[in-house]
Order: structure tokens, then sequence, then C-alpha cells
């Protein structure tokens, strides 16, 4: 065997398997498509594309841009930071390189309400993931709360008058997003280094986070991206081995193990070699589509004979829309600060609970010259689930998710409220752009509730698609990274137990 495991993918399911295989001791490969993204000069936009310079290293193997707002700007083709995959109304965006979605995530790290729990995760107790899987991962990336220095700041002008719109238009503090199910608004973990934030302030730093740069990398170094702490310890075990640039194909099972066909890529997505590489133990953390693409392909030609038919049901994206209110009586600064730190919590909504945060975009400025307007994510508690499947005649993957008109409804209601309130116009709800795909090897159906892949010992999903098409109402990567964390725990104590 070329390895005891292998991890395909390093985003934050991946990151979490390679760290705490590697400190049992497991000599372990990493499989990422994408490069790293070593910070060469926090000072300057050195390392990742910005929005305003949009440049090849924002999208991966786009020969013009189809990132939103900027769609046909001509780029080369390049192993980027995002992805986009389109279908119908929705634009499906997936992070790459070593450290997978959280180069292109926004920091927001934020716990599910426990309340809403159990609708989605019944065989995993809520307790487990508050007192343990959830401390563990916001300990390990580092993560905090939004300073008041920073937030009384101008660059955070927008996140202080959402909070006070909120508090006017009746959702008072809470301690944490567990409310009881009653409407509030709180601060929550971020995956930022404030203190690099306040260097970005000073000037000492490009102004990265201040400057709402995120889809594509921070080039100040202020987000606590993966490679920076999981990947980095994982690595620093002496047993784990990331291989960058390296595009996975198949999945096999093979006699006493798995067998991963790769092509090695260069920057510009040419292959360089083709290889085979064998393991015992082979845990699939390519991200929703990447993992169910590799299950659904795998399943077709018969290399996973005894996997589940569920593969690619289940498909969902925390009915996530996007609102902008117009017309404010106040200037926000809407192009400037990050996303998130303080959310709303519409539990009592009337057509599904959800959440909104503030959500800056740089684009705003040339838009809305009187920065008169304040962008928002809201996301749902919504049963609105798609599926993929494999199209025979061009093998490719199939996205079949119809738009989520109730969504679409609750964030209607509550952006109106908030707008009844506080004044403005609330603009229709959109769902064109998710970064929150999940499911399509959902626990309880494809895999046991520790990413176990049912009929096939050894194999193991580890990221979102284990996850059954919802994070209740929140963004998915703390939930990711804490079921990873229980994965790896129950792995780790049974099937890999060291005598
Ligand atoms: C713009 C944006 C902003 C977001 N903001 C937030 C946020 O603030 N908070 C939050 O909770 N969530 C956020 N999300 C969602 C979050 O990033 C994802 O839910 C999370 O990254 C998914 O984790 P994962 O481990 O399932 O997969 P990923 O993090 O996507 O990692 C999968 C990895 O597998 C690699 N891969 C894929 N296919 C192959 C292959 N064939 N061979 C080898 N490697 C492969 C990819 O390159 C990638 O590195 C955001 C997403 C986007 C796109």
């Amino acid at each position: 065997m070329d390895a005891e495991a292998i991890v395909i993918g390093s985003g934050f399911g991946g990151a979490v398997a390679a760290l705490r295989l590697g400190e049992a001791g497991i000599r372990t490969l990493v499989l990422e498509r994408g490069r790293r993204w070593d910070i060469t000069d926090p000072t300057t936009d050195a390392t990742f594309s910005t929005f305003q310079g949009l440049d090849k290293r924002a999208e991966w193997m786009n020969s013009v841009s189809r990132t939103p707002a900027y769609e046909g700007r001509p780029i080369e083709p390049y192993v980027g930071v995002l992805e986009i995959v389109e279908h119908g109304e929705y634009k499906f965006l997936v992070g790459s390189g070593v450290g997978g979605g959280s180069h292109a995530y926004g920091g927001i790290l934020i716990a599910p309400p426990r309340e809403l729990w159990g609708d989605v995760f019944p065989a995993i107790p809520f307790d487990e993931m508050e007192n343990t899987y959830f401390p563990r991962v916001i300990e390990t990336i580092g993560a905090s709360p939004i300073p008041d220095d920073i937030l009384d700041t101008p660059y955070y002008l927008g996140l202080k008058v959402f909070d006070r719109q909120a508090e006017k238009a009746g959702f008072p503090l809470a301690a944490s997003t567990t409310n009881g199910m009653k409407d509030g608004r709180t601060r929550f973990m971020m995956g930022i280094d404030w203190e690099k934030v306040r260097e970005e302030i000073a000037g000492k730093r490009v102004g990265s986070t201040i400057g709402a740069q995120f889809w594509f990398g921070q080039n100040s170094g202020a987000k606590q991206t993966l490679d920076q702490n999981y990947l980095k310890r994982a690595e620093e075990t002496g047993a784990v081995e990331i291989r960058p640039l390296h595009l996975v194909r198949r999945i096999e099972a093979i006699d006493g193990g798995y067998r991963v066909g790769v092509d090695r890529i260069d920057e510009t997505g040419s292959v360089q070699e083709t290889v085979s590489l064998t393991c015992r133990s082979l845990f699939l953390a390519a991200g929703t589509l990447g993992t169910t693409e590799f299950l659904l392909r795998a399943k077709a030609r018969g290399d996973l004979p005894r996997l589940s038919d569920a593969v690619g049901e289940g498909l969902g994206n925390d009915g996530d829309t996007f609102t902008v209110r117009t017309n404010l009586p106040e200037t926000t600064n809407p192009h400037l600060g990050g996303p998130g730190a303080i959310v709303v919590m519409n539990y009592e909504n009337p057509v599904y609970p959800c959440v909104m945060m503030r959500a800056p975009l740089p684009r705003f400025e040339q838009d809305f010259p009187k920065l008169d307007v304040m962008g928002t994510f809201i996301f749902t508690m919504t049963p609105h689930r798609g599926r993929m499947t494999l199209d025979p005649a061009t093998d490719q993957l199939v996205l079949d998710f119809a738009s989520d008109d109730l969504s679409k409804d609750a964030a209607r209601h509550l952006a109106e409220r908030m707008a009844t309130a506080t004044g403005g116009v609330a603009g229709q709800p959109s769902s064109q752009i998710t970064g929150h795909q999940l499911g399509g090897a959902g626990m309880g159906s494809v895999c046991d509730t520790a990413g176990r892949v049912n009929g096939h010992p050894g194999l193991y999903v580890v990221d979102g698609a284990l996850v059954p098409g919802s994070s209740t109402c929140v963004n998915p990567a703390l939930t990711i990274a804490g079921l990873a964390e229980r994965c790896m725990d129950q792995i780790l104590a049974t099937d890999l137990k060291r005598a």
C-alpha cells in the first residue's frame, strides 16, 4: 500500500481528518487538486486576486469570469480559489487549494441552535457537539468574536447600523444562537485574527478584511485559514504528507483497501502524470459536489459494488438567500468590513426559522455611490432538497435543485420587518449564489453517523456530503468540522485502533 490512509480534499472535513490521523501516527497522504496559497507579502495584494483586480487566481479553470457581478471578464484558466458550478438559477461556489473552502469563506464559525439540531441530526447528541466538538474546532482554528474597538471603526459602520436596526426591529440581545427559539441577536465566533485586523487598520497590513475581500482569499493573512492551523499541525506530526495539484479522478475498492486514480496537474490544469495510489483507509473530503461525484461514478462503474442507492440524494443549501435593502436613511459603508460577526435570529418567522447576517461587497461602492444600502444573507431551516446524478450521456454531474420559494418568502418577511422598523426598501430575495451545498452521502442513508460508508469498510465521508442537506439555518463550516472531529474520534477509537 502507498499509504495507510488517503484523504481526498483539504477543506473543513479533510483538514480535521488529516490532523487527527497524523496525531495517531497513521501514515497519511492528503491529495488536493488546488495549489498552496502561502501569503508572500501581507502588506500588499501579492498573493490572491481581489474583486477589483479580478484575475486568474480568483477562479478554478475559467477563461472568462463567472464570478457573480463580474461575469464575462477575460481571465486565463488557472487553479484559482473559487470554482463556480452553474445550475439553473443557482451558482454553487466551491473553494479549492490547500485549505479548501477556508480560503473563500467569510470566517463565520457559528453554532446551530440546540432546538433545531435534532431535526437534522437525530442520532447525534447536541451536548457532545456543544461541549466537545465545536469548542475543539474553535480552539484549533483560534476563533473569537469581533472586539468592540474594531466594531467601533468606520470599516464596521455597517455592522453597527445592522445591530442598531435589529434592536429597533425587536431583536433583543441574546447570549448565544441557542435562544429558546425566540427572536434575538448575538455576536458569535469568527475565524479571524483580530490583532491582524488592527494591523490592517493601522496600515501595517493590506486592508483585506476591512475591505470586504474574502471570496478569493485574504492577502493580509488575517483570516485563519486551515493551512495555518489544522493542516500545518498535521504536517508537523511527521506522519502526513500533503500533495497539492493532485486531481483525483477515480476511487475503487481493491482487496484490503482502496485505489485512487489521480492526475497530477500544473497550475494551468494540464495533466503532467497519471498515477494510482493505494491505501487501507480512504477518507472522502472533496466537498459535497466532489465527494458525491466520486461515489456516483464509482457506483456507475461498479467500483464500489455495495454502495447505497441513496447516493446523490438530500442536496440542500441551508435556504441560502441574499437581499439588499436600499435607500436607507443613513450611510452604512456597505463595501467595507467583513461579513457576519453578529447574527439576527428570526426563529419566530412565520414561514421558517431563519437568521440574517450582514454581507458587505466591494461592488456596492460603485453600484450605490450614496453608500446607503445593506446587503444581507438570510439562511432558513428549510426542508427543501434536491438530488445529484450522473448524466450517462456526458458522464457529468447533474444538479437537480429547484427554486426554494418558501425560503425566499421567509427571507422577504424578515427583510421587510427590518425595513418597516428602520426605513429603506427591501429588495426581492435572490438565491442565485450559494457556497452552502450539503448532502449526497448523508448520515443515516449512505453512511453511518461516524461517516463510515455502509457496505464498504475502510471508506469514510467526513465533509459536507455527510451532512443531510442542512446545518439547520446557519453557515455550515463549524458543523462540518465539528462532525468530522466526532467521526475521527470514533473511527480512531474503533476501526483504526492500535494495539
Ligand atoms: C464564498 C464562500 C463563502 C463562505 N463563507 C462561509 C462562512 O463564512 N462560514 C461558513 O460556515 N461557511 C461558509 N462557506 C461554506 C463553507 O466554505 C463550506 O461549507 C465548507 O468549505 C465545506 O467544507 P468541506 O470540507 O465539505 O469541503 P471544502 O472546504 O470545499 O473542501 C473540499 C476540498 O476538496 C478539493 N477537491 C475537490 N475535488 C477534488 C478532486 N477531484 N481531487 C482532489 N481534491 C479535490 C477542493 O479543492 C477543496 O480543497 C462559504 C463558501 C463560499 C464558497
